[in-house]
């Protein structure tokens, strides 16, 4: 298996509204490695869900290349993009965009359906995947009889329904409060440093970003790749006492293994 799940080479977009040119992105060349856990950050407008949107063939891009775990995708004709990202791509959204009439363990079933998985597996593998985000009390449950959390928590196990090659997540802890928004972050980083799942998250917390191992800032479109320290100039480090991983200065668990940092520091 190749080390660069996730490749675009000259990625262009450009909209047309009303007659007149939006560029969202432009020349954003990017390599991502399995197992990475990145960030994506930028003001408002400066092209971050068309990047995941094309990362995710949700769209097309007007120029360039997207090759997601060795698939050209636009060579893929339009009626079968569907397939590659039902097997390759997880998502997950701010507003969790779980089917309201379906239970938890129906929600998570759902990718899994028109995949040749025979349906008791399918049963069997939601089953373990709510186990896996702390779930399995809630199989039942019907969004409305869940908290935030518990949502988020759901659509991160529909997400990795198929075990994609990445998850795109845009802005996951957007709609969640402090503790909430860092039991979301600290789920992600488990199942990346456990699974290697690859992840590529975009958020607008400062904090949410500082557990990620790479950031890519977008500004009008164009990419650039910032490094810890230029972000964060202040900002000190701590160590995990479990692991040794670094981590931000604030950092009450371990986003690699979960180990409490700090205990005494009040939940943000
Ligand atoms: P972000 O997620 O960083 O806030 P977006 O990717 O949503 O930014 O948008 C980038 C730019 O592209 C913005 O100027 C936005 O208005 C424009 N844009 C995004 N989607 C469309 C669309 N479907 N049609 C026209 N313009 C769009
Ligand atoms: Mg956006």
């Amino acid at each position: 298996m190749s080390e660069i799940v996730l490749e675009t080479e000259k990625l262009d977009k450009v909209f047309k509204v009303g007659g007149r040119e939006v560029r969202a992105l432009s020349d954003v060349n990017l390599q991502i490695k399995r197992g990475d856990f990145i960030s994506v950050m930028g003001p408002s407008g400066s092209g971050k869900t068309t990047l995941l949107n094309m990362l995710g063939c949700l769209d097309r891009p007007t120029h360039g290349k997207v090759i997601l775990d060795g698939v050209d995708l636009t060579k893929v004709p339009e009626k079968e993009l569907y397939k590659v990202r039902r097997d390759k791509v997880g998502f997950i959204f701010q507003t969790f965009n779980l089917m309201p009439y379906l239970s938890a363990i129906e929600n998570v079933e759902l990718p899994m359906e028109g995949t040749k998985k025979p349906k008791n597996e399918r049963k069997e593998n939601a089953r373990e995947l709510l186990k896996m985000v702390g779930l399995s009390e809630r199989e039942e449950h019907r969004p409305y009889r869940l908290s935030a959390g518990e949502q988020q928590r759901v659509a991160i196990a529909r997400a990795l329904a198929n075990n994609p090659a990445i998850v795109l997540a845009d802005d996951p802890t957007g709609n969640l409060d402090g503790k909430t928004k860092f039991e979301i972050i600290k789920l992600l980083g488990r199942l990346n440093a456990e699974q290697g799942t690859t992840i590529i998250m975009v958020t607008h917390d400062n904090e949410m970003a500082s557990h990620a191992e790479r950031m890519l800032l977008l500004s009008d479109g164009k990419l650039l790749e910032k490094e810890e320290k230029e972000l964060r100039p202040t900002e000190k480090k701590s160590t995990c006492p479990s692991c040794r991983t670094k981590l931000p200065a604030e950092a009450e668990y371990c986003f690699k293994c979960g180990a409490k940092v700090v205990k005494t520091q009040k939940v943000r």
